[in-house]
């Protein structure tokens, strides 16, 4: 083939290649979301049933991010180890009734009414447990001063210095809230360095609802199966959701639409959309494929994080209705050490305990997984499980690392909030999800709701 002849070839396969890729495989629509946990979920189903066209990409082969539910093969009795409860709230029964999601009150039951209260070497310590009441209303007190943070990062300009203050020296500035330290605690699993977090932060997790709910009721599904919420949402979406899917590459510019790249198991595909929303871990390494630019980058790039991991464990030889919280003597408020576990709690499968998991980094699965299984042996040579022919085994382990996404105190002082949130809309993106508000399904669908839709609906 002469030079020219292979010329025309060249030129021909550079014109039509494009146009056929976006010929058969582009996708419009009015807004593509990418993560299909909580948060991405919930605005799917929303902006479809406001009339919108949308797409889902979530990574993984289904929805539910931190939702994670075992269903035992020979009984069928499920069990949520990972997202459990949901407030009793009228935007969390409308999102259930529409997904036709049955549900129900419950006041809280933490296992066995007398738990057993370890140190690191499964050794049992002498603690009394204070009654936290009155602290939760000594601290319930201080919630109550900044309604604004309840609803999303709406910090008081100025920021009081109190959101500020690392939680432990909260603590030491509000003594009454004291005996309610360690419940606070392991409601907020996940938080890492407890007491080193700002207040804010701690604030955040354990609100003022929870502490109501846990009074009153949190919402539950009926069937204890919360992965039907994700079940019900992925035949509500069918074909709109793109399942294993990874952003690749996208173009973003102010006031035009966005294309992006999706690799999924069937090939490229291409997403034209009008918005989009980002409901994944806006962490800078998450963030890499969504072209974004120094503001974007400098703001994501500060985010830290926590690590915590779930699991349902059997063959341990521990008692039915096993109870157990880690503690450290003599360390302030009785609070473990992290990297370590937090809880051990009888499951409604006989033999499968639920553990927890938590550090104030990333580490790796498998080292959280021989602590975990170097814990139970403890536990059997120290006589609280019965020793057992073969080993515990994992029926089932989930990393949700990175979980928490903190930025520094002098971070949150210099406005960094205020930056993140002058995101929503910028170059036609917008945001949600836990980093925007707290780790928290409904109060994330209720920012979602109130702040991020109409937008999107504009
Ligand atoms: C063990 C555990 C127990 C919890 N218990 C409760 C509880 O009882 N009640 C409660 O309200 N909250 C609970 N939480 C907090 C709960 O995680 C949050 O409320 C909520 O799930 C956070 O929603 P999200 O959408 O921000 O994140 P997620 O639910 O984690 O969703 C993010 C989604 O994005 C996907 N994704 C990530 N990266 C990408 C990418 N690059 N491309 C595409 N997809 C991506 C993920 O696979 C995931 O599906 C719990 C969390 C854990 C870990």
């Amino acid at each position: 083939m002469s030079l020219s002849a292979l010329k025309v070839v060249f030129a021909l396969c550079f014109l039509h290649a494009p146009f056929t890729q976006s010929h058969k495989n582009t996708i419009t629509r009015d807004v593509a979301i990418i993560g299909g946990g909580s948060a991405g979920t919930f605005a799917a189903v929303r902006l479809r049933d406001e009339g919108k066209s949308v797409v889902l990409v979530e990574k993984e082969s289904i929805l539910g991010g931190h939702t994670n539910t075992y269903k035992d093969p020979e009984t069928w009795v499920t069990v949520d180890y990972g997202v459990e409860i949901f407030h009793n709230q009228q935007l969390v029964k409308d999102y259930f009734n529409r997904l036709n999601v049955s549900w129900t009150i419950e006041v809280p039951n933490f296992g066995s009414s007398s738990p057993h209260y370890l140190n690191s070497s499964a050794n049992s310590i002498i603690y009394e447990s204070p009654d936290p009441r009155e602290g939760l209303l000594a601290y319930a007190e201080q919630l109550a001063k900044y309604p604004s943070i309840e609803r999303g990062f709406f910090l008081p300009d100025p920021i009081p210095e109190d959101l500020l203050l690392p939680f432990g020296q909260f603590l030491a500035k509000y003594p009454g809230i004291g005996n309610a330290a360690y419940t606070i605690f392991q409601y907020g699993q996940g938080l890492g360095d407890f007491l080193n977090q700002p207040t804010l932060y701690v604030f955040k997790n354990f609100g003022l609802d929870i502490i109501q709910d846990i009074s009153t009721g949190f919402l539950v599904t009926t069937s204890s199966d919360n992965y039907e919420i994700y079940d019900h949402a992925t035949k509500v979406l069918g074909p709109d959701v793109l399942f294993n899917g990874q952003v690749v590459s996208t173009q973003r510019r102010d006031d035009q639409a966005i294309e992006l790249d999706i690799e999924t198991p069937f090939g490229t595909q291409v997403v034209v959309a009008k918005k989009l929303l980002i409901a994944i871990p806006q962490k800078l390494d998450n963030m890499n494929h969504f072209a974004l630019d120094t503001r974007e980058a400098n703001l994501f790039g500060k985010f830290e994080n926590t690590g915590y991991y779930t699991s349902l464990v059997k063959n341990t030889g521990l008692p039915t209705n096993f109870t157990s919280y880690s503690v450290s003597s003599g360390a302030p408020y009785n609070l473990p050490t992290l990297p370590g576990i937090y809880s051990i709690f009888a499951t409604a499968i006989e033999d499968v305990f639920d553990i927890k998991y938590g550090s104030p980094h990333s580490v790796p699965d498998d080292f959280v997984q021989n602590e975990i299984l170097s814990y139970i042996k403890k536990l059997q040579a120290n006589g609280y499980a019965e020793k057992v022919s073969g080993e515990p085994e994992f029926v089932a382990y989930k990393s949700h690392a990175p979980f928490e996404l903190t930025v520094s105190r002098d971070r949150i002082a210099k406005g960094f909030y205020n930056d993140l949130y002058s995101l929503q809309g910028h170059r036609n993106t917008w945001y949600t999800g836990a980093a925007f508000h707290t780790q928290d399904s409904s109060m994330i669908w209720n920012y979602t709701e109130s702040y991020v839709l109409p937008e999107l609906l504009k």
